[in-house]
């Protein structure tokens, strides 16, 4: 079978050709893998800037945002049958008897950093014809998300986040009823998501779908179908090209949040000083090398400290995360029927995998797909 793997020794990528995988736990179930999503972290596997190949191999299979088919399963799995739609997670937990969060199966939050990510840390991905997995690490997929699953994996990076940033709105403000309806708790409030690919769009839709007044901040100008995206979810687009920081504060009024979905430390940088009181500014970009930029950490931290300011970095994602990303692709999808289909640029062979990793990207999901067919 067919894979697409990269190689650090000699700096390739390229398509490896494998024996296909069989079960050997009873925990376990067979995957044709079905779509591959591509995203920023492949491209930075892919310049040799991170990731690193399992123990003793050359090499890593790369794809880490899939959607998959069971085609088999072991004689001890019970939720799964053949046929069923999957969108398997990517962390796996490290060894470490005394890490809580693996131990209690949070490895998102994994406290020794000796964690696996299939197709990004220490074992193969998702971007190969079969792939074996345990059951445990499966999320099933209502069989009508067939067409947009594969932007779950993605959709769960602000689902983690905003189930945090919901937490802490609703328990920090004291005059903010803790019960308030999910769709109702941005009410009144402003958030500036930074980035207009698919974690920026997805996070955007995340936002305005809980009652923010949304606005997306990044570079580009308009035409831009990616534009279009935004105004189609009643989100504001601005560009850095034609207005500053300080004139996308007064705009937005008092920004209680801000979605960092660029991986731009400086870009990053400068938005923190526009933060509103008692904001809160969530992190989700994995910087690659970067030139070195002058701050004045002191400005920043009076800022933050007399505005009750909150920095939340995060990555990956839970169970939780994925049943909240399942459930509201199916709701934008109802919301925003021409919007959510249209985050997907193609399906493409995976001969065409390293071009659209390392080339410019669209900002919309490029997916590889065995049989683009299907
Ligand atoms: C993936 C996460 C992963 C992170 C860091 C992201 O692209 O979506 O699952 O934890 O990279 O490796």
């Amino acid at each position: 079978m067919k894979a697409v793997a990269v190689f650090p020794g000699p700096q390739e990528v390229r398509i490896v050709d494998q024996e296909s995988p069989r079960l050997t736990l009873p925990d376990q179930v067979l995957l044709r893998m079905l779509d591959i999503g591509i995203c920023g972290t492949d491209k930075e596997i892919c310049s040799f800037e991170y990731g690193t190949p399992p123990p003793g191999d050359d090499h890593l299979v790369i794809g880490h945002e899939s959607l998959a088919e069971v085609v088999d399963v072991g004689t001890a799995v019970e939720r799964l049958r053949p046929g069923d739609l999957v969108v398997p997670s990517v962390r796996r937990p490290c060894r470490h008897p005394g890490c809580a969060a693996c131990r209690s199966g949070h490895q998102d939050y994994c406290y020794t950093g000796d964690f696996s990510e299939r197709g990004i840390k220490d074992a193969h991905g998702y971007m190969a014809e079969y792939v074996v997995d345990r059951e445990q690490y499966m999320n099933v997929v209502p069989a009508d998300l067939r067409e947009i699953a594969v932007l779950a994996e993605p959709l769960t990076i602000a689902e983690k986040a905003l189930a945090q940033i919901f937490w802490m709105m609703q328990q920090r403000p004291p005059w903010i009823d803790p019960e308030t309806a999910r769709g109702e708790r941005g009410n009144g409030l402003s958030a500036v998501v930074l980035g207009i690919g698919p974690v920026g769009l997805l996070g955007a839709m995340v936002l305005a779908n809980a009652g923010f007044t949304t606005y997306v901040y990044s570079r580009e100008l308009p035409p831009s179908p990616r534009i279009d995206l935004v105004a189609a979810i009643g989100a504001t687009y601005i560009s850095s090209q034609t207005a500053t920081f300080g004139q996308l504060a007064e705009q937005a009024g008092n920004i209680d949040l801000i979605y960092e979905a660029v991986g731009h430390s400086h870009f990053a940088l400068e938005a923190l000083k526009v933060l509103g009181t008692n904001g809160i500014f969530v992190l989700t970009g994995v910087p690659g090398l970067q030139a070195f930029v002058e701050a004045d950490p002191a400005r920043l931290m009076r800022e933050m400290v007399l505005q009750n300011q909150v920095l939340l970095g995060t990555v990956n994602a839970g169970p939780d995360a994925f049943t909240a990303a399942l459930r509201d692709l199916g709701l934008f999808r109802r919301h925003w029927p021409a919007v959510v289909p249209a985050l997907i640029a193609g399906r493409y062979p995976p001969e065409q995998a390293a071009d659209l990793i390392l080339g410019r990207p669209t900002g919309i999901k490029s997916v590889i797909a065995f049989d683009v067919s299907r």
